[in-house]
């Protein structure tokens, strides 16, 4: 039984079938396993960073890490500040605990807690709607109503809670202001009164070294440079295989074996914004003019939900902005492990949306961009390293012209990851799974997609898994 890629949903997909007794090969066109769970060490500099996913808000939430113990396996470290909007004047701060967001949000508090507090009351019932557990919820309907009065919600807020919902909406590969944002921005929203959003001590490789070791526990294998390029490489009819790749690559790798009308709807799938990232070490913590922001675990730059929504409306235009939406990470305020012992250096992690395929580098504009919010960011700088969106394109095939997400979700391809079907992860070929951020639900450090794909395979062969409830 093949896995080809080693992302989260490849890694769900390769533990589950170990676990209910097939003997697991998982080929990984890279030279780490893990896909978009990756830390790396920086070039010339004693520290590590994460390359791709910093903060794992779905990680906890999921029914398939929920089910694997991921938080006994790795310690997730939880900020007290969920994440904040750096914004001119007074920031908006989101504190896990809901209460005191509300209070420092002041005026803008009320509508706030009118949003949040139906999400949080079912929570179980988001998680579900937003396709990370797995099973409906009796309170389902009033989890639907919540959110539905989340996404109509947004625009009546007051300038700091919208400019704090903005900051969570620009978030996913949704056009800004789409329904489809919207629904993103609000289930990480209450994820940040909910589970938090927390980092894994040591960086996200610690979830895929979890995986991996699980993995390998129960008999698998994984192969690293191994680029599959022809699904017959690994794959003969009657066997299984889990494609941990994206509708393209399929259609790259199996187009003789798939009706023409399925690779059509295959390479019609979208893509959306890319991500041109820079890796900093600063000799301090980043000086944020509103110094609560030292204590978030995320930061997003920033200013009202107008500056936010300017710049993500240009770059889905093609354009690059001038003053782009950054995501900004702060690891090293909470887990010192990712440098030397005794350092009081800070590593800090930034990407901009800039559009699909664009080559620009960002350290510029992401460090003027910061430095609007945090004077003096600049001279604290001592170490940086450029990832343009074509490096992420040429690292993980999945991750088309710099889109880190994997593919568009607007409300079409919410619905229709990668075709429209009831059973997404099966594909026309029998036997062969697709296990992705392609398919639903979508991008994220969650494992669901694998988790769903495995599920179709063990039922197809009759055999209930007793690991993981899967049965
Ligand atoms: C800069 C950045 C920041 C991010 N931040 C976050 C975050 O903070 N939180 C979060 O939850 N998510 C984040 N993400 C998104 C998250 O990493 C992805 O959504 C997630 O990793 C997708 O998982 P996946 O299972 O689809 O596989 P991927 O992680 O995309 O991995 C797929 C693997 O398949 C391999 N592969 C592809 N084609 C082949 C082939 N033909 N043969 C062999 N191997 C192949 C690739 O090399 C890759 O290793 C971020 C991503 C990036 C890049």
């Amino acid at each position: 039984m093949s896995v080809v890629g080693s992302g989260p949903n490849g890694l769900a997909a390769a533990v589950i079938m170990a676990r209910a007794g097939y003997e697991v090969s998982v080929y990984e066109a890279g030279s780490h396993f893990g896909g978009g769970l990756w830390t790396d060490r920086f070039e010339g500099f004693d520290g590590s960073f994460d390359v791709a996913s910093a903060a794992h808000p779905m990680a906890l939430a999921s029914t398939f890490f929920r089910a694997f113990e991921i938080s006994r396996r790795v310690e997730f470290l939880t900020p007290r500040v969920s994440y904040g909007q750096a914004m001119v004047g007074r920031s908006a701060v989101a504190y896990r605990d809901l209460g005191r967001t509300v209070d420092e949000l002041g005026r803008s508090g009320t509508g706030w807690s009118r949003v949040m507090r139906p999400l949080l009351a079912n929570i179980d019932a988001v998680r579900g709607l937003s396709g990370l557990e797995l099973r409906a919820h009796p309170s389902t309907v009033s989890g639907a109503a919540a959110l539905a009065s989340a996404v109509a919600g947004f625009s009546t807020l007051r300038a700091e809670a919208r400019a704090l919902a903005a900051g969570a909406t620009a978030h996913g590969a949704a056009p800004f202001g789409s329904l489809a944002a919207r629904f993103v921005g609000a289930v990480l929203a209450a994820e940040a009164h909910a589970s938090g959003w927390p980092i894994p001590r040591g960086g996200s490789g610690a979830i895929a070294e979890a995986l991996v070791s699980d993995l390998i526990a129960h008999g698998g294998r994984l192969h690293a440079d191994s680029t599959v390029n022809d699904l017959r490489e690994v794959w003969k009819p009657g066997d299984i295989a889990f494609l941990n790749i994206g509708p393209r690559g399929l259609a790259r790798i199996a187009r003789d074996k798939l009706p023409t009308t399925y690779v059509r709807r295959l390479e019609r799938y979208r893509y959306g914004n890319a991500a041109s990232k820079v890796d900093f070490v600063l000799s301090g913590p980043v000086p944020w003019a509103d110094a609560r922001l030292q204590d978030a675990g995320t930061v997003h730059v920033g200013g009202s939900e107008r500056d936010v929504s300017s710049a993500e409306r240009q770059a889905w235009r093609g354009q690059v902005p001038l003053a782009p939406y950054v995501l900004v990470s702060q690891p090293t305020r909470l887990d010192r492990s990712r440098l030397p012992q005794g350092s009081s250096d800070e590593v800090v992690w930034a990407y901009a949306h800039v559009p699909n395929g664009s080559a620009v580098d960002a350290v510029e504009m992401i460090t003027s961009r910061i430095e609007t919010f945090a004077p003096g960011f600049r001279d604290l700088v001592i170490h940086r390293e450029a990832r343009p969106a074509p490096y992420f394109a040429s690292v993980n095939a999945n991750f088309e012209g710099g889109d880190v997400l994997g593919g568009r979700v607007d409300a079409a391809q919410l619905l229709t990851r990668p075709t429209v079907t009831a059973r997404p992860w099966r594909t026309p070929i029998p036997g062969v799974y697709l296990a992705s951020a392609a398919t639903p639900p979508g991008a994220g450090v969650h494992g669901m997609a694998g988790w769903h794909a495995a599920r179709l395979a063990l039922r197809r062969i009759g055999q209930a898994a007793p690991y993981l409830g899967i049965d």
